[in-house]
């Protein structure tokens, strides 16, 4: 019975309702006309029985064979059979046999009852004539005769009619219950149609499909359930819409974040990963998922760190360092989430890229340390020759001059380094607005103002400061700072190259780049110095670069603006033939 469709059982149980009903009627209708036939029967057998008696009312037991004579013709008139039996069942006259042939009838039903009660009825078989009929007996008393008139007819024919009945009654039974079953059918559809169609309406919202709506049925009901299955839709496809919409922003936070976040079930699986947390350990986010984190993140440390967590109602933090894919430094927080009262559901991992700032803090102690060494050698030397002069060779005229000329010397460096110091500072921390304001500017007024700036050097050592611009180039930058860094690189140029050679200052346009380059003839630098010379006090030659008034801090400014004015910044260098700074702006 289970899973079966609502129209074949609605139908078959119809069907075998009617069924039921119609063999009832047609067994209780038969019985009801074989019953109404049988007492239809007795009574005529009663009436002949009666005017039998009154025939044999005029003759007497001992008249045998006129008895037997009368039977005979009364039976084949009547066409009944009519036997007398006296009291003790023998039987004196038949209508069908010979009484010298026939048994006592005392133990016969009829003739017992009659013998009882006056009269008997029985229907059964005659074992003298071989064939069922029904017999009606009763007991004549009168004028000292003690006599049983049986009278009795074969049912045969009336059970074939009776049967024949029953045939036409159960054909009758048999259309019926074939138009019944055809309506049934017709019905059972009506009944099942918007049913079917509110069901294909359910399996489409079970597959997602909430957009379409069931049709509303004419059925009271059904037309109440359609509207009440569209509603949950409507609602559903709302929530859906929702809790996707907040999942989507959760994403969109969790993979816009430069912290590494990890979900882990109680068990230490990886429930969830940000692109931040799998970049971390070289993976893709989907890879870990479902994945035990000591079995994607082979890291003793981290590992313990998670169990204590899954363990503890505290925040807890560690930093770890991890080698692979790449060298960093983690700052780990971990803390658990509590599912339903008393359990685990697990626990959220996030981890913070400190190795930045931790070579940040290097560069930064590095760079305190340049700096006090850098400064030291100038007061130092300054700090010895004032001693001198002090001690006595302030007297010595000649010597003091020159004394005080090398101590004008430091001091000057002293400024110069102070001066660079400032400034780069200034540029890193993008102290003031004017760094940040980017105007169109033309480039021959950028390479006019970086040579007028180094009129006086250039004359000096005698070197021709050429240039080569596409006219009309306009590049997007903070003027004072390019000019800045433009100075420094014709500086470097003209400090680094010999006299009465020739220097270039270029600017053209290569697919959607503005390049600026400085290209020198002068000593070139080694390739194994090309990486550092940006670095601050970064020099090649420390003595050389000393004497000709270098700080090492020039290339490192122009790094930073460069960085500033969104160029890269590159050098190309042949030792003996010159070297050429190029920054390349994408436009
Ligand atoms: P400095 O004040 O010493 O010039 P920079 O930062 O400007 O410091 O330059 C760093 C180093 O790079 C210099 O010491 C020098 O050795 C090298 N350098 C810079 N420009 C040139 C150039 N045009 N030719 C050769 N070497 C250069």
């Amino acid at each position: 019975m289970k899973n079966q469709k609502l129209i074949t059982r609605l139908f078959t149980s119809y069907v075998l309702i009617a069924v039921v009903a119609i063999i009832l009627i047609i067994y209780f209708s038969s019985r009801a006309i074989e019953k109404f036939y049988f007492a239809q029967k007795a009574a005529e057998l009663k009436a002949r029985a009666e005017l039998v008696q009154e025939i044999i009312g005029g003759y007497t037991i001992g008249e045998t064979d006129s008895l037997h004579n009368l039977c005979e013709s009364l039976g084949k008139r009547t066409d009944t059979r009519i036997t007398l039996i006296n009291s003790l069942g023998i039987v004196i006259a038949d209508s069908k046999e010979n009484p010298g042939n026939m048994d006592t009838h005392s133990d016969r039903p009829e003739v017992i009852e009659a013998l009882e009660r006056g009269e008997g009825l029985s229907r059964r078989h005659s074992y003298t004539l071989e064939e069922d009929h029904l017999y009606y007996a009763r007991l004549m008393t009168e004028d000292g005769k003690n006599l049983i008139i049986r009278v009795s007819f074969p049912t045969v024919a009336l059970e074939e009619a009776l049967g024949a009945l029953k045939v036409d009654l159960l054909l009758i039974g048999l259309i019926v219950i074939l138009i019944i079953a055809g309506l049934n059918f017709y019905i059972s559809r009506i009944i099942t149609k918007p049913i079917e169609i509110m069901e294909t309406g359910a399996k489409r919202f079970a597959k997602g499909k909430l957009k379409m709506k069931v049709p509303e049925s004419s059925v009271l009901e059904l037309g109440s359930l359609a509207k009440s299955l569209n509603e949950m839709a409507a609602q559903i496809f709302d929530r859906i819409r929702t809790i996707t919409q907040q999942k989507n922003e959760q994403i969109a936070i969790l993979s816009s974040m430069t912290e590494g976040v990890l979900a882990l079930d109680k068990d230490g699986r990886i429930l969830s990963a940000n692109r931040a947390a799998a970049d971390m350990f070289g993976y893709k986010p989907k890879r870990i998922l479902n994945r035990f984190l000591y079995e994607m993140i082979r890291h003793a440390e981290l590992n313990d760190f998670v169990a204590q967590v899954l363990n503890s109602n505290d925040t807890l933090q560690c930093r770890i360092s991890v080698y692979e894919p790449e060298e960093l430094i983690l700052n780990v927080i971990g803390s658990r989430m509590p599912a339903k009262k008393g359990t685990i559901a697990g626990a959220v991992i996030v981890f913070t890229d400190l190795t930045r700032i931790q070579k940040l803090e290097g560069v930064r102690r590095d760079f305190v340390a340049n700096v006090s060494h850098e400064l030291k050698t100038p007061i130092t030397s300054i700090q010895g020759y004032v001693e001198t002069l002090q001690n006595g060779a302030l007297t010595d005229t000649k010597n003091a001059e020159r004394f005080l000329e090398i101590i004008a010397k430091h001091a000057a460096r002293l400024g110069r380094i102070i001066d660079d110091l400032l400034e780069l500072s200034r540029i890193e921390e993008f102290s003031g607005e004017d760094e940040k304001v980017l105007e169109s500017t033309k480039i021959e007024d950028l390479f006019r103002s970086t040579i007028d700036n180094c009129q006086e050097l250039s004359a000096e050592r005698n070197i021709q400061i050429k240039t080569e611009i596409d006219p009309d180039l306009v590049l997007k930058v903070n003027t004072k700072l390019m000019v800045h860094a433009l100075v420094n690189l014709l500086d470097n140029a003209l400090k680094y190259s010999p006299q009465e050679s020739v220097i270039i200052l270029r600017a053209y346009q290569k697919k959607s780049s503005i390049i600026l380059e400085v290209a020198d003839e002068g000593v070139g630098i080694e390739t194994e110095h090309l990486e550092r010379i940006f670095e601050r006090f970064y020099r090649v030659d420390r003595g050389r670069s000393r004497d000709i008034g270098g700080t090492g801090l020039g290339l490192s400014i122009v790094k930073h603006i460069a960085r500033i004015n969104k160029a890269d910044l590159e050098v190309e260098s042949t030792i003996g033939k010159g070297s050429i700074f190029r920054l390349t702006f994408r436009v």
